[in-house]
Order: structure tokens, then C-alpha cells, then sequence
């Protein structure tokens, strides 16, 4: 397992399980238990994935020290529009039964993302997190973040996959030193139609989900894969005994197309 070392000097593990649309009880306790068991040491949820609860729990009663495992949680638009971020991490803090998270990112960049920002640098001082960042954040947003705030994010979290290099918001951000973490590094399950993963896979005895999740790691991106499946849970982590040629990395660069799987950061309604 390798790590990023972020711009405030933390370690944070380059490989972490998404959570999103993973249920509120058992079905999360168990995907966490599972990959803690695969050696994850990262966890990615959000208030608005309804199931900090259940992450709370799972970390409660799982083998592993809290202080082990990097915990990402997000503030949502309401709470950001509605100047209630400092609440909403409190809320976020006590749903997951932690004194701090190690990362709290704004959701999307909406109508008082700077004032939000300068009350997660407050949460900074005062413990709540130890590192604050973003998500979903295009180059003017990142500049207005830059300009408002005093603390320079650690970590951009943007829809990234060999379909979509985001090439705007990534020059952005490795100008300021900002780390990206990929959400839907496997194109939300969509990878499976594209042969090419398969097929560069099988020269290293690797699964087409791990060559992508590996492409990634390549390109010094953070991955979040979702599973909530043991096996897979397993397989997605398996990616730290192999290494794409340079070759093989720009072939599956050539397939780019600006295709997103998810909303689009400069044009959505929540
Ligand atoms: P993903 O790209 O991780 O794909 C997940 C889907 O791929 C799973 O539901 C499953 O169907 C399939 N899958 C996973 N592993 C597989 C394997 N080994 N073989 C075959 N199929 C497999 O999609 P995602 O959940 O959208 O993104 C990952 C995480 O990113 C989320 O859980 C969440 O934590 C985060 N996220 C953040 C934002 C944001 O706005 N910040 C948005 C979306 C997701």
C-alpha cells in the first residue's frame, strides 16, 4: 500500500474504499471490515451518502486503531449555501463517533464555498480535521478558494477515469500542490465494457478493474473505488505488486473522450 504525501506533510493512503450508495447498517459495516481485512487504510463517505452512521460503527469495531485509518467526509451544498458548515461538521463528527476526521472536503463549489472554506480552516485549528480540501472544484473555483482563504487545500476530489483527464482542473491544481483523488476511478462499473483493460490486464495477470485502478495510481491519482463485495473489494486493492509500462499507460491515455459518468461540475442543479 503507498501513500500521498499531501501538501500540509500527512501521509494519505493512495487507495481508499468509496462508500457512496452503500447502505446504512450492515451492508457498510461489512465493506469496511472487508477492506480494512485487504489492508485499505482509507475510507471516503459524506454526509449526503446518508451512512456516516454505519462508518462509524464499522471503525468502532473493526481490529484497527482509529489513528490507522484516513477518514474523508464532506459538507453538503445545503449546509454550504446555508453558512452552517462548522454544524454540519459537528453533525458529521458525531454520526461517526470521531473527535476529528483526517480530511473534510466541500462537496461541490456552491454559493458561499469561500466562507465555508474559512470555517473548515477553523476546524483545522481547533482539531476537527487535519486537513481540509475540495471536491468537484474547476480552475475558477480553486482560484476563488485560493484567493479567499489563507490555507491552501490539500486535495481536489473530481470524476477522473481513462475517459475523462480533467486536464483544466488537474493543471490547477498540481500549480498549487493540491493532490487529486479520482471518485468513480471505474467509471461506475463501466470499465467492464471497454476490451482494452481486459486485455493489457492479462500481460501482467491482472483483472481489467486493477489495470485502471493502477492507470491511475500511475498518473499520481488517488483512488476510491465503491464495492461493497468481498471479492472485489479484495481484487480492487490488489495493486501494489505491478507496474503499467509506459507504453501500456499511453495506450489507455489514447482513450480519452471527455465522457462523464457522473454530474458535471460547471452545469448541475443540487
Ligand atoms: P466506481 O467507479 O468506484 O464504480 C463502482 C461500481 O463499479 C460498483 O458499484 C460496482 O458495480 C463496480 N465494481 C467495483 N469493483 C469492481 C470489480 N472489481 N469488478 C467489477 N465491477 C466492480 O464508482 P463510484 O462509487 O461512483 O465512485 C467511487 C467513490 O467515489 C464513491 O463511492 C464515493 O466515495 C466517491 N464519489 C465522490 C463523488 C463526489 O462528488 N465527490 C461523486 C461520486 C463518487
Amino acid at each position: 500500500m503507498t501513500t500521498t504525501k499531501l501538501n500540509n506533510g500527512l501521509e494519505m493512503p493512495s487507495l481508499g474504499l468509496g462508500v457512496w450508495q452503500s447502505e446504512n447498517g450492515k451492508e457498510t459495516i461489512d465493506a469496511i471490515h472487508w477492506a480494512l481485512e485487504a489492508g485499505y487504510r482509507h475510507v471516503d463517505t459524506a454526509r449526503i451518502y446518508n451512512n456516516e452512521e454505519a462508518v462509524g460503527k464499522a471503525l468502532k469495531t473493526a481490529g484497527t486503531d482509529r489513528d490507522k485509518v484516513w477518514l474523508t467526509t464532506k459538507i453538503w451544498n445545503d449546509d454550504i449555501r446555508q453558512a452552517r458548515t462548522a454544524d454540519a461538521l459537528d453533525e458529521s463528527l458525531k454520526r461517526l463517533q470521531v473527535d476529528y476526521v483526517d480530511l473534510v472536503l466541500l462537496h461541490w463549489p456552491v454559493e458561499g464555498s469561500v466562507k465555508a472554506y474559512n470555517e473548515l480552516e477553523r476546524a483545522l485549528e481547533s482539531g476537527k480535521a487535519r486537513s481540509i480540501g475540495l471536491s468537484n472544484f474547476m480552475e475558477k473555483d480553486i482560484h476563488l478558494i485560493l484567493e479567499g482563504g489563507s490555507v491552501v487545500p490539500v486535495v481536489n476530489q473530481i470524476e477522473y477515469h481513462p475517459y475523462l483527464a480533467q486536464e483544466d482542473a488537474i493543471t490547477a491544481s498540481d500549480a498549487n500542490d493540491i493532490a487529486i483523488t479520482a471518485w468513480s476511478p471505474l467509471m461506475q462499473g463501466n470499465f467492464l465494457k471497454e476490451p482494452l483493460f481486459g486485455e493489457i490486464g492479462e500481460r501482467y495477470g491482472k483483472t481489467a478493474a486493477q489495470t485502471v485502478l493502477r492507470w491511475c495510481l500511475q498518473n499520481d491519482v488517488i483512488v476510491i473505488p465503491k464495492s461493497t463485495n468481498r471479492g472485489r473489494i479484495r481484487e480492487n486493492g490488489e495493486l501494489f505488486d505491478f507496474e503499467l509500462s509506459e507504453e501500456d499507460i499511453q495506450a489507455i491515455d489514447q482513450l480519452e473522450r471527455g465522457k462523464r459518468f457522473g454530474s458535471d461540475p460547471h452545469d448541475f442543479n443540487f
